[in-house]
């Protein structure tokens, strides 16, 4: 369960493709994205949210925080800032790659090297799957544990863009 965005991504050093899709947590879940795109969440039919971290009937599941300005939300396959791979084609250690999202749309994607990742993360950047950008600088967002939340019943729930505030 996550999202996908659909983008490809160069190695910096052999320009060859990394992934041509990033694998992601924020937002409505289950959604395929493009570059640019406005990141849905699931909301009931008067606009209200549904509380994120809790999983409704039918697959109906917010992760994250739609007031957030500024964030990478990271690979959660092979580039996270736990595993960090090789490069596919030249086999030059990557540091994690994320989707950047501004104020709610996928704005670009970023390659953040392995130093930078030990720097904000030390030991504890396996769990982490999100960067808060702020303007202090990087502040790593963990997410409480979902996974054991039984379902609760939301059938109305779909996933919309959020109007401005
Ligand atoms: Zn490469």
């Amino acid at each position: 369960m996550s999202n996908i965005l659909v983008n490809d991504i160069e190695c910096p050093w052999c320009h060859k493709t990394v992934i041509n899709k990033l694998f992601f947590n924020w937002g409505a879940m289950d959604l395929v994205y493009y570059l640019n795109d406005r990141v849905k969440w699931y909301a009931r039919p008067d606009k209200t949210l549904i509380p994120s971290y809790t999983y409704y009937k039918g697959g109906i599941l917010n992760l994250g925080n739609p007031s957030f300005d500024k964030l990478i939300a990271f690979d959660i396959l092979d580039y996270t800032p736990g595993n960090q791979s090789p490069c596919p084609n030249c086999d030059k250690r990557i540091g994690a790659i994320g989707a950047v999202i501004k104020n709610n749309q996928i704005t670009d994607t970023i390659i953040m090297n392995t130093e930078i990742i030990w720097d904000l993360f030390k030991e504890n950047h396996c769990d982490c799957t999100t960067l808060r950008i702020t303007e202090e600088g990087y502040i790593p967002y963990y997410m409480p544990d979902y996974s054991k939340i039984p379902d609760k019943q939301e059938p109305f729930a779909k996933p919309m863009i959020l109007e401005d505030s």
